[in-house]
C-alpha cells in the first residue's frame, strides 16, 4: 500500500512493485550472498540484466533491427552535448525547435559546437499557449538534423504530432515522454532520455540510435560519449551504473507486465483527462495551454489567488501528496503523473483539488 502519493517531476515515483522486489533481492542476488551493486558490471549474471533490458526495451518500443540501444551516463544534459559532437558530420548547421525550458537548454549547449539555429514554435493565440505542428516549422535545407523535445517537463506542454521531414535526421529529447505513448521509431534518427522520469533511479541514458548515424563524431568529442567507442564496448567503455542499469529492467518487465505501453498509454490519458476536466471545470484552477497540448505527464496549473499556493502545498502533503510544487521558473502547481502513479494516486488528487476548492473558492 502506498504511504504517499509522490508528484515528483524527477526524480520520480518507481512502481512499488518494483521497489519491493530490489528489496528483497537486495542483500542476496541472484543467491550470490551479495548486492547487485557489488558484482562487476562484466560478469554473466550481470550481462543477463544487460541483455534482458535492451530485449524488454527493445519489445515496449517495437523498436527494429535498424537501430542500437545505447546505455551511457551525464544525463539528458550529457546528450545536449554529445548530439552535434556525434551528429554534425560534414554539416556546421543544426536546427533547435524551442517549445520551452528544456529544448531552449539543449540550443543553448549546441551552440558551442556549431552554428545552430533556435526555432520557436511556443505561441500564444486568445490568451492560449500552442505549439506549431511540424509542418509549420520553418526548417534550413542546409542542416545536419532538427532536434525536438515532446514533453516540456517543466511547462507542462507537450507535441504530439511526429515530425517526418524527408532526408532530414530527427532527433529527439524523450526524457519525460519515453513510454509513456506509443511512437513511431523509425521516424527518428535519434532519441535519448535520462532515466529518472519514466524509467528508474537517475544515473543511466538511454540513447536509441539508427544505426547508420553511428561513427561521425568529431575528434574532440570525449570518448564517454561517442556513439561509436560506445557502441563498440557494448556500452561498457566506462563503468556503467550497475544499480540504475538493473533497476530500469525491472521497471521495463513491470511494464511488460502491465500490458505494455498500448496500456499504459489509456491509462496515462485517463490520469490527464481527470487532472484537466476539474481545472476546465472551475474559475479557481488555471491552465492556459490549448488542449492539444496539455502535457499527459506533467499537469502544471496555477491557482487563481497566487497568495493560497503555499497554503495548498501545505495542506496537499498533509493529505498525503507529496511534491507538488511547480518549477521556480514557472511557479503554480506541478503534478508530475508518469507511468507508475497509479490512478489512485490521481483520484486523491482529484479529490483534494475539490475539497481544498470547495474551502477556498
Ligand atoms: C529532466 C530533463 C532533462 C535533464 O535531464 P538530466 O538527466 O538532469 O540531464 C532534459 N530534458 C528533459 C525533457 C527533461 O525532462
Amino acid at each position: 500500500m502506498n504511504l504517499i502519493y509522490n508528484f515528483s517531476a524527477g526524480p520520480a515515483m518507481i512502481p512499488e512493485t518494483v521497489l519491493c522486489k530490489a528489496k528483497k533481492e537486495l542483500k542476496n542476488w541472484k543467491n550470490l550472498g551479495c548486492s547487485v551493486m557489488e558484482i562487476s558490471h562484466r560478469t554473466e549474471n550481470f550481462c543477463q540484466v544487460v541483455r534482458e533490458a535492451e530485449k524488454d526495451l527493445k519489445d515496449l518500443l517495437n523498436i527494429s533491427d535498424a537501430y542500437k540501444i545505447l546505455f551511457c551516463q551525464g544525463g539528458a544534459r550529457g546528450q545536449f552535448s554529445a548530439i552535434p559532437m556525434n551528429l554534425l558530420g560534414k554539416f556546421s548547421k543544426a536546427d533547435y525547435i524551442n517549445s520551452g525550458y528544456w529544448s531552449n537548454s539543449a540550443f543553448l549547449e549546441s551552440q558551442k559546437y556549431c552554428n545552430s539555429e533556435n526555432i520557436f514554435i511556443r505561441k500564444v493565440k486568445n490568451q492560449r499557449t500552442y505549439l506549431l505542428k511540424p509542418d509549420q516549422w520553418n526548417i534550413n535545407d542546409d542542416s545536419a538534423y532538427v532536434h525536438y523535445c515532446p514533453n516540456e517537463t517543466i511547462d507542462g506542454l507537450s507535441l504530439y504530432e511526429e515530425p517526418n521531414f524527408k532526408n532530414k535526421i530527427i532527433i529527439g529529447d524523450f526524457s519525460s515522454f519515453i513510454l509513456s505513448r506509443s511512437v513511431d521509431i523509425n521516424k527518428y534518427g535519434v532519441i535519448y532520455a535520462s532515466a529518472q522520469k519514466n524509467i528508474g533511479p537517475s544515473g543511466i541514458t538511454i540513447i536509441i540510435i539508427r544505426k547508420d548515424l553511428i561513427g561521425y563524431a568529431s575528434k574532440l568529442c570525449p570518448s564517454i560519449l561517442n556513439y561509436h567507442i560506445i557502441n563498440q564496448h557494448n556500452s561498457m567503455f566506462n563503468t556503467p551504473p550497475t544499480f540504475s542499469w538493473y533497476l530500469s529492467g525491472l521497471v521495463f518487465k513491470w511494464l511488460k507486465k502491465q500490458g505494455g505501453v498500448k496500456e499504459i498509454e489509456k491509462l496515462n490519458k485517463e490520469k490527464s483527462d481527470m487532472l484537466y476536466q476539474i481545472i476546465d471545470n472551475s474559475n479557481f484552477y488555471i491552465n492556459n495551454i490549448n488542449k492539444e497540448n496539455r502535457s499527459q505527464m506533467n499537469v502544471v496549473f496555477h491557482l487563481f489567488d497566487s497568495k493560497l499556493n503555499s497554503i495548498f502545498l501545505k495542506e496537499s502533503e498533509n493529505f498525503g501528496l507529496y511534491a507538488l510544487k511547480g518549477h521556480f521558473i514557472v511557479g503554480g502547481i506541478r503534478a508530475s503523473i508518469y507511468n507508475a502513479m497509479p490512478l489512485e494516486g490521481v483520484k486523491k488528487l482529484a479529490k483534494f483539488m475539490l475539497f481544498f476548492e470547495k474551502k477556498y473558492g
